[in-house]
């Protein structure tokens, strides 16, 4: 179920290297490559106590694996209560475990739609409902989704993708009234194209259509989606919840 920590149990106490805080438990699913990855090596490098999630691949150096698919409640239970007794409550989660599996509409299988929906909607509940548990208790939290600008945009052979990406904004949107009162935000990061494995499966032509027509004239960097993960995780962002924050380089116009 868990793999070994590669670094010991967090000390409490030792200060935080910005902001002089002690670390939080900050939980990122998918976090084996890609947003995930680099996500989870942000926080590392600001002092906190990362749990990375994954499926079987490798963490990053600094962080805590632990071995779950979201796709299966029982297993993400049973990270959960690994992550709260080897390094303590969880006050942030970056729930950013995704797929696509794209197909025009009329071709599209029922077993297409739901593995999409299975893991980017429903899989994101599940880590979202456990997490919430210990926020509840602790009184504050942080849920960041990872969304897509195709879900308030639309995305032609990604109607599964899309629906299942805009649904997370109601589901932020309903947590924050839940649970706004508890110290606890829930907000939807929305990227445009970013240059992961997801991306670099286009073909040339399609990537350089895309680049036209996005303002800023390129894809961006993980580092650029996972630093505004951080911002909606930091102490600036606490009034900001029931958010979808674009990081799309202008393509969306902000929806
Ligand atoms: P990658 O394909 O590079 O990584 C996806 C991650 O999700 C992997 O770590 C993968 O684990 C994990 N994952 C997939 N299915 C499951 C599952 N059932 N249980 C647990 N983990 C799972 O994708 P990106 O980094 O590009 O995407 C990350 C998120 O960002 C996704 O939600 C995606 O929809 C979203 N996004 C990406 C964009 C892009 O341009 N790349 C644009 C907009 C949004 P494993 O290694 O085991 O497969």
């Amino acid at each position: 179920m868990t793999t070994t920590p590669r670094v010991p149990a967090p000390d409490a106490s030792a200060p935080r290297p910005e902001g002089g805080r002690p670390p939080r438990v900050v939980v990122v699913t998918g976090a084996s490559r890609g947003i995930g990855r680099a996500t989870a090596e942000a926080f590392v490098a600001a002092g906190d106590t990362v749990a990375a999630l994954h499926r079987g691949g490798d963490v990053p150096e600094g962080a805590h694996g632990y071995v779950a698919d979201v796709t299966d409640a029982d297993a993400v239970d049973r990270a959960f209560t690994a992550i709260e007794q080897e390094l303590g409550a969880v006050e942030v989660l970056v729930a950013n475990a995704g797929v696509t599996r794209d197909g025009l509409l009329l071709r599209m299988s029922d077993e297409d739609f739901d593995a999409v929906v299975n893991t980017n909607l429903t899989g994101t509940f599940r880590v979202v409902r456990r997490a919430s548990k210990g926020m509840i208790r602790l009184r504050r939290g942080r849920i960041v989704m990872i969304g897509s600008v195709v879900g308030l945009y639309g995305g032609a052979g990604q109607v599964n993708y899309a629906a299942s990406k805009a649904a997370l904004v109601g589901m932020a949107r309903s947590i924050t009234r839940e649970l706004g009162g508890r110290g606890i935000t829930a907000n939807v990061v929305a990227p445009g194209f970013v240059e992961t494995a997801m991306t670099a499966v286009l073909p040339e032509d399609t990537q350089k259509q895309y680049k036209a027509a996005i303002p800023a004239g390129r894809f961006a960097t993980v580092d650029e989606v996972a630093g505004v993960v951080q911002f909606l995780a930091s102490d600036a962002a606490a009034y900001v919840s029931g958010a979808v924050i674009p990081v799309d380089g202008g393509l969306g116009m902000g929806h």
